[in-house]
């Protein structure tokens, strides 16, 4: 029946798998053809449906807007609901966000981030600044630039002949620290590294740093050790006049229990790439948004960015964007994810954390994640082949909960991981039965890998 689908992404079921065909979806539920119900507890792919499904009066909002206009000549006319939308989303962020503009995707976010902090640069007079500065086991997106900045090396090996290979460093992974470190020589470590890179690469070719506040899909959702890391990397790139740039893609719009995710540590960046739960799925909808100090220059010289996509400054995502908005106000949607988010992490703490081959729970809001270990003490990965994330998500959806499974990549010995990332209306009781089914397929596949040849 699927036979003419690609298939896609390292998480993806074998090629021979039988998905669940969804017939819809309701709230955190999604329905198959046989009326066989699953929660979706990874909210799309992933972090996306963040107001579940079938949401209030978003159908007619669509249904008006596209009766008014879905697209428009953007190059030679503005609209009121694009500009009354950008003035909400640039309040959405607070601090000293000034400017807005919309594209379809969140590697398009993060790439024009990337673009608009290299022509802020050029448009200062500094054109040397163009090296991108992120982490390893980090993910911003799936173009061939993104890839290059971003640091899955599960992605990125593939197309290594068309990288740049500008600097990357450690992913700041407290739960992989060094032996005997404390947190607090993990972090001056971890921001030693930052400034002697800097200082090794030159820091007047540096353009920008990009980080996820919240590592998600490469290691299934690392914080950073402490909001130290945070303010310690703002500060650091102040210093050296690089443009600090917070891939809020995944964790923006309420994911981690606030507006958005650098807000959990007190500390902005100069630009924040969002998407996903910016039109909790309903469109394709991403953004950039810039603080004063980036716009200036533009203002200033009467320049325009050079970001220029059919479908930026769409009138109907942003229609629904601002929908989007209005209802996380009205539901207090960032507040019950944050509320959520400390009941779920209790929950797994007391569920997961028990088991012999959980070694570690973290996460942040509704991003957590945990990490599953041959052996607590050594913190030793379970060998790739066993698949073990993705048999336990595959026994997660039989029993019906989808989550997010994932390994990391070869070379910084991080091994299975699962995500959980269930919508921002999630309740009590749905947190419930999703870490019961979690700890049911964790205790069987746990059965089945200890048993297995050579462990
Ligand atoms: N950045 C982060 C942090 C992400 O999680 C993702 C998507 N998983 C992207 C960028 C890329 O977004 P998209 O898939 O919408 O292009």
């Amino acid at each position: 029946m699927i036979s003419s689908l690609i298939h896609s992404m390292i998480v993806c079921p074998d090629m021979d798998y039988s998905y669940p065909r969804i017939t819809y979806g309701k709230g955190v539920f999604l329905y198959d053809e046989h009326g066989k119900k699953y929660m979706d507890a990874s909210s799309g792919s992933a972090g996306v449906t963040n107001l579940g499904h079938d949401t209030g009066a978003i159908a007619d909002v669509m249904h008006a807007q596209v009766r008014k206009a879905a697209v428009l000549p953007t190059h030679a006319v503005s609209t009121e609901v694009l500009e009354s939308y950008l003035s909400k989303l640039v309040a959405f962020a607070g601090h000293d966000f000034v400017r807005a503009w919309t594209v379809s995707s969140g590697t398009e976010a993060v790439e024009n981030a990337v673009k608009l902090a290299y022509q802020y640069h050029v448009l200062n007079g500094e054109p040397d600044r163009y090296k991108v500065l992120a982490r390893w086991s980090s993910y911003h997106g799936n173009s061939v630039f993104m890839l290059d900045v971003g640091g899955m090396r599960l992605r990125r090996d593939t197309y290594a002949r068309w990288m740049n290979n500008f600097p990357h460093l450690s992913p700041a992974y407290k739960y992989r620290k060094p032996e005997g470190m404390t947190d607090d020589e993990y972090i001056s470590m971890l921001i030693k590294e930052l400034e002697d890179t800097i200082l090794e690469n030159d820091p007047a070719t540096i353009a920008a740093f990009v980080l996820e506040p919240v590592v998600a899909a490469a290691l299934g959702a690392v914080p950073p050790p402490d909001s130290r890391y945070i303010k310690e990397v703002r500060a650091l790139c102040d210093r050296y006049g690089i443009l600090l740039i917070a891939d809020e893609v995944l964790t923006g719009f309420g994911r981690l229990g606030a507006n958005f995710g650098m807000d959990k540590w007190n500390t902005a960046p100069d630009i924040i790439a969002a998407g996903k739960g910016i039109s909790a799925g309903y469109y394709p909808l991403s953004a950039i948004i810039a603080n004063r100090k980036v716009a200036r220059p533009f203002e200033e010289q009467k320049v325009p960015f050079l970001g220029g996509h059919t479908f930026a400054c769409s009138p109907l995502g942003a229609a629904i964007g601002s929908y989007v908005i209005d209802y996380m106000e009205k539901e207090r949607v960032v507040e019950n994810a944050a509320e959520a988010g400390r009941y779920l992490s209790t929950l797994l703490k007391k569920e997961l954390l028990p088991f012999d081959i959980v070694g570690d729970v973290r996460g942040e809001g509704l991003l957590q994640g945990i990490e599953l270990v041959k052996d607590k003490t050594t913190k030793q990965p379970f060998p790739p082949e066993l698949l073990l994330s993705k048999k336990i998500g595959q026994r997660c959806i039989q029993k019906g909960v989808i989550l997010y499974p994932g390994r990391g990549s070869a070379g910084n010995n991080t091994g299975d991981h699962i995500m959980i990332c269930p919508p921002l209306i999630s309740s009590h009781a749905h947190m419930e039965e999703l870490v019961a089914v979690l700890a049911e397929s964790v205790q069987e596949e746990m059965e089945r890998v200890l048993v297995a040849p050579g462990l």
